[in-house]
């Protein structure tokens, strides 16, 4: 038997979930990826870069035009003006790039703080730093029923041993978004602290009823101490491509880059050269997503208003919480199984995402999917 360095560490969520969903030729509203593919377009653009010298390795730091594409984008979208060559990274997804920017940070005996529901790559990748793993739940209360960050408690427990935080709006799985006031008082929070800061902004471009994505690039204060985290799996329909980046300050990004260089080196070149080129030409692509998922969302939440399951909905991402206590009070992975085996209809459960399992009886639906996977579902979700 191999001593473990994860031992707690079975197969993840996404995996369990899909595979089973196959296995019972269920309706798959599980695993976070669309059922549409990216624009022709941009597939023509990689057809064309896999055709024309774009085969060999990429630059470490990613390829030159992506670079600037993506500081273009940061600068417009969020007022701050990076350098490509000194601030941006092009990495292996968002998972390499969250996996890196916290090799770089924590060392052994380091705390890094996360709020639970927490996406499932953070702890393990705290763990193999040698780091150990804080969880602090989000909370609904009465005057704020989105899940949201409960200040005073974070503001409690932060010490001395604490070298990260890492955050996650728009937030997986619940959807809830941030408000401006709410990077001041993370500011107020972390200021005379020598605390990092990793902003996993993956859902940066799903931002619904016209709300702004509160990027901790707008942010002087927050700026400074983080390292800012996206993927353009979620923008461009491409879960598969595992492209996405890391934008930070460069001190921040000489850390970042002495691990990703030994984590994978480059990235997949042709891919990166159509991006780049996508970006320039068709910004209207990530503008217009909002509008996409939010038609997505509603219609998602129409064809379920007539069950059992309550809701309120998402304010961001592609994913919908239903709250199923008023069909059972069953447990939500042993639910989320049972509806995939019985009903065909597969979906995340919450309490994977917690340390503590929370008292409630929910599970994560994507919407990223075509009408009529979305009404088929829905058919089955209001029988129950
Ligand atoms: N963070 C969050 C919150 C996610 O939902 C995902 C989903 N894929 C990732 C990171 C990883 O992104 P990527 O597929 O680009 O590695
Ligand atoms: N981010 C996706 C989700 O939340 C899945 C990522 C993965 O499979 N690792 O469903």
């Amino acid at each position: 038997m191999m001593n473990s360095k994860l031992p707690e560490t079975g197969t993840t969520i996404f995996a369990v979930m899909s595979n089973l969903a196959h296995e019972h030729n269920a309706i798959n509203l599980s695993q976070g990826f669309p059922s549409f593919n990216p624009d022709q377009a941009l597939l023509d653009l990689i057809t064309h870069y896999l055709n024309n010298d774009g085969n060999q390795y990429a630059p470490m730091v990613g390829v030159p035009s992506l670079r600037k594409a993506i500081a273009d984008k940061v600068s417009m979208l969020y007022g701050r003006s990076v350098d490509p060559d000194t601030e941006v990274t092009v990495c292996d997804g968002a998972t390499e790039g969250l996996f890196s920017a916290i090799q770089a940070t924590v060392h052994p005996g380091d705390e890094v703080i996360v709020f639970d529901p927490a996406f499932d790559s953070y702890e393990p990748a705290v763990t193999l730093a040698g780091g150990k793993t804080v969880h602090i739940p989000l909370i609904e209360t009465a005057d704020n029923p989105d899940y949201h960050i409960d200040w005073d408690r974070l503001e409690n427990s932060l010490n001395e041993r604490t070298r990260l935080l890492i955050l996650n709006f728009p937030h997986n799985p619940s959807g809830a978004i941030l408000e401006a006031e709410d990077l001041d008082r993370l500011a107020a929070i972390v200021r005379d602290t020598n605390v990092y800061l990793i902003s996993d902004e993956v859902y940066e471009h799903i931002v619904f009823d016209g709300a702004d994505h509160q990027s901790f690039a707008r942010h002087d204060e927050l700026w400074e101490r983080s390292f800012v985290i996206s993927s353009f799996g979620k923008t461009y329909h491409a879960t598969g491509w595992k492209v996405g980046y890391c934008v930070a300050p460069p001190a921040l990004t000489d850390e970042f880059r002495k691990i990703h260089q030994w984590v994978c080196y480059a990235v997949v070149s042709p891919i990166q050269y159509a991006i780049a080129d996508y970006m320039v030409k068709t910004p209207e692509h990530y503008k217009a997503l909002p509008a996409f998922y939010e038609e997505k969302r509603d219609r998602f939440c129409d064809l379920v208003s007539g069950s059992r399951f309550k809701f309120r909905p998402s304010k961001g991402t592609f994913f919908q919480i239903l709250d199923y206590s008023d069909i059972t009070d069953e447990d939500d992975a042993s639910y989320a199984k049972r509806l995939t085996r019985e009903i065909g209809v597969a979906s995340i459960p919450i309490s994977v995402f917690c340390e503590k399992i929370p008292n409630v009886r929910e599970l994560r639906f994507c919407f990223a999917k075509d009408d009529n996977m979305l009404e088929k579902a829905a058919e089955r979700l209001c029988r129950l």
